[in-house]
């Protein structure tokens, strides 16, 4: 089936943001390669997704900025408020804040299909097999061979052998589990709801909004479309994150229930946002309990990885994963373009990547961004304020989050 499988270099199991950006880093540096997705046919789903300049950074050096940029909202600003409606700390984000790239928020599902588009485009119609679900790698004859079924049918197809296997499979993966069998995701008791509503711009229309905190209740709330049907409403991309306690198997897509959160927010009604009535206003909601997994000392095997969300899941507190994923799969591809040897660029790869990510799934757990929230909720007593300064000052608010930034690398000075 696959005459080219004795000439690829690299076999990418997983097409999501992680495999699809790797397969453009690879094509640009002549590497030959082949992406196995298990979806039969890709759709444009899901919810928001924000776009970290250090993220943006890798994907203009793809080319695909200018399409991204075309269909996204370029944040202005991040603020910060209690569950009371009052504002904590806000600051410039993106090239408003003086880096070379901006923040984006944009339509997950657009930004897939941006990077399929351009992997299709420039490798080839046949680069990106779908519904080839990867179940394992071993290695032989010096090659390592990629084990798939046909997610349709369930049934086993012919191996795909090549040079090295990168295990893009996301926070399940199979290739991981293989490896580590006993692992399971590492689940807090935070869940998440999460939907899209159309509606007016809320301030500026350029604004992610952080609400309350963790130990409470929390809303995040930023726009991922702008003028979506002509009469200026954006599409409002919101998640709403609250410890229940319950533990659930994560499924991106399983439909939400009003009736399990609502209530929670049911006195969120601030002079500039009535958020009951923006959650009540979703087309639809998904519910999806906030898991990531311990980070491990090894994601290199011989001739297979992880990269993306399979090496490092974390919880989605920092607007960082696709960042991580994007770094992973240029770092890569730089090392197998000069690394003849292909075992010895994954164990570089893993030298360079493995620290500094397990440190940004640590840090998502103990202090990511909407730390903030959990101090100032911690100083007033859970209580309105009337003077924050004499609690904490904004340099203090600053410092917090300017240390996130630092962690997940994207210092302003560092994003060059
Ligand atoms: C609720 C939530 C909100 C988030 N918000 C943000 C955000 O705002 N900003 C940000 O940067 N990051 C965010 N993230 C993180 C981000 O989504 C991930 O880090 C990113 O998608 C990782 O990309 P990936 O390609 O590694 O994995 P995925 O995007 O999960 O892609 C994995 C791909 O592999 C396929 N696949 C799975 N198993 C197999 C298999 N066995 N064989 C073949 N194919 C397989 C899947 O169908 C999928 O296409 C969020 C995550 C969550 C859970």
């Amino acid at each position: 089936v696959f005459e080219d499988s004795a000439m690829t270099r690299v076999a990418i199991a997983g097409g999501g943001i992680a495999g699809l950006s790797l397969a453009l880093n690879l094509h640009a540096r002549g590497i030959s390669c082949r992406v196995f997705e298990a979806v039969p046919e890709v759709r444009e789903i899901g919810v928001g997704i924000t776009l970290l300049p250090h993220g943006m950074r890798e994907l203009t050096a793809l080319g695909v900025h200018g399409q991204l940029r075309a269909v996204a909202i370029e944040n202005r600003e991040s603020a910060f408020f209690n569950r009371f409606g009052q504002r904590i700390y806000s600051e410039p984000r993106g090239q408003h804040a003086g880096y070379a790239y901006p923040e984006l928020g944009i339509h997950r599902g657009r930004l897939h299909m941006i990077l399929l588009e351009a992997a299709r485009a420039r490798l080839g119609a046949d680069a990106v097999v779908t519904g080839r679900r990867a179940t394992g790698v071993d290695e032989a004859r010096d090659r390592a061979a990629l084990h798939l079924l046909d997610t349709r049918t369930g049934e086993k197809v012919e191996d795909f052998e090549a040079d090295v296997v990168i295990a893009c499979d996301g926070i399940n993966s199979a290739i991981r589990r293989q490896f580590y069998p006993e692992e399971t995701v590492s689940f807090t008791g935070i869940n998440t709801w999460r939907g899209t509503t159309r509606r007016k711009p809320i301030f500026d229309g350029k604004t992610y909004i952080r609400i309350g905190s963790l130990t409470t209740c929390k809303m995040v709330i930023y726009p991922i479309v702008d003028d979506i049907d002509g009469s200026g409403d954006q599409l409002i991309n919101w998640v709403a994150e609250v410890q229940t306690g319950a533990h659930i198997v994560n499924d991106w897509n399983k439909p939400g229930q009003l009736a399990d959160f609502l209530p929670r927010y049911a006195d969120w009604k601030f002079d500039w946002l009535d958020v009951p009535a923006l959650i009540e206003g979703a087309t639809n909601i998904f519910e999806y309990p906030m898991v990531d997994k311990d980070p491990v000392s090894r994601w290199t095997f011989g001739r297979v990885t992880f990269a993306g969300d399979a090496a490092h899941p974390m919880y989605p507190r920092g607007s960082n994963g696709s960042a991580q994923a994007l770094i992973d799969a240029r770092v890569l591809a730089d090392l197998l373009a000069s690394e003849p040897d292909g075992k010895v660029a994954l164990m570089t790869y893993q030298q360079q990547r493995l620290e500094t990510t397990s440190k940004i799934v640590l840090t998502n757990r103990s202090t990511p961004p909407d730390f903030i929230n959990i101090r100032v909720e911690e100083l007033t007593g859970d209580r309105p304020f009337e003077n924050l300064d004499a609690l904490i000052s904004q340099d203090e608010l600053r410092m917090l989050s300017d240390r996130y930034k630092q962690v997940a690398g994207f210092g302003v000075a560092e994003v060059r």
